[in-house]
This record gives structure tokens, C-alpha cells and sequence, in this order.
């Protein structure tokens, strides 16, 4: 499944239930088969334990053996503020490489984060570290 408007709707549609009129993050993912899985941002009062949005919907497809082929992220800062795409992440990239360089993740354009285009991991992250290991074998 190739990210389209579809996956980022169910990251907006989630947003919007589970944060109506209010802040909120939430993660739409793609299957390989094509479900879409969904969570969203967990931020408890104390500590810093905070999980990202993505979180939830990476647990999800790892516990039904599935692969995660696209990623979107939505977010935004007040119920009045417009919804702006979050680029995954260092730590949910570095999950979302677990399936591969080929992963699909919205990414917001330069001159307005409520509008996305889609980069593959290996685009938002051309020097990714386990590289090196592929030029000596
Ligand atoms: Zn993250």
C-alpha cells in the first residue's frame, strides 16, 4: 500500500475522536496487506515516559506479525489550530527501519507543514547509521 490521502484521513479522523476540540498527535500505518492501523500520543502528567503516536500502531503490527509499509502522523497544538504532519521522530524511525529503507512516512512540505508529500525512510535518512555494516560485507 502506497501512502495516499486515505491514510492520513484515518490519522485525522482518530485525532479528532479521541482529542475533539483539543490538542492531540495521532499515527495512521499501513500494512503490507493494507490494513491501517491507528494510535495515538500517551503523555502521563508525571516523569517522562511519554510515548509518540506512532508507538501503539508499531506494537499493534508486531503483535500480528504484520509489516508496516507507510506512516503518517498528525498534530495539532490547540481545537482552533490548523492539523500539521509530523515527520516521524528519531526513535520511530529507527522503529519503522525495523520493515526496511523502503518505508513510506508523510513528511510535511517546506512552506506548510498542513500539507504533505511522502519520502521513504532511505530519503529522510540518507546516512542511516546501519549502512556503514552494508559497505563492508
Ligand atoms: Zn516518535
Amino acid at each position: 500500500m502506497k501512502l495516499d490521502q486515505t491514510l492520513v484521513n484515518a490519522a485525522i479522523a482518530l485525532l479528532e475522536k479521541r482529542f475533539p476540540g483539543a490538542e492531540g498527535i495521532a499515527a495512521a500505518m499501513y500494512t503490507e496487506d493494507g490494513d491501517i492501523l491507528t494510535s495515538v500520543f500517551f503523555e502521563p502528567e508525571w516523569g517522562s515516559a511519554m510515548l509518540c503516536a506512532e508507538t501503539g500502531a508499531i506494537c499493534e503490527a508486531e503483535k500480528l506479525g504484520k509489516r508496516i509499509v507507510a506512516s503518517v502522523c498528525v498534530s495539532r497544538q490547540t481545537g482552533d489550530s490548523p492539523m500539521v504532519i509530523l515527520t516521524p521522530c528519531g526513535i520511530c524511525q529507527e522503529r519503522l527501519f525495523h520493515w526496511g529503507q523502503e518505508v513510506e512516512v508523510a513528511v510535511p512540505t517546506p512552506s506548510d507543514a498542513t500539507k504533505w508529500e511522502v519520502k521513504t525512510l532511505k530519503e529522510v535518512q540518507p546516512y542511516y547509521w546501519v549502512n556503514a555494516f552494508k559497505t563492508i560485507d
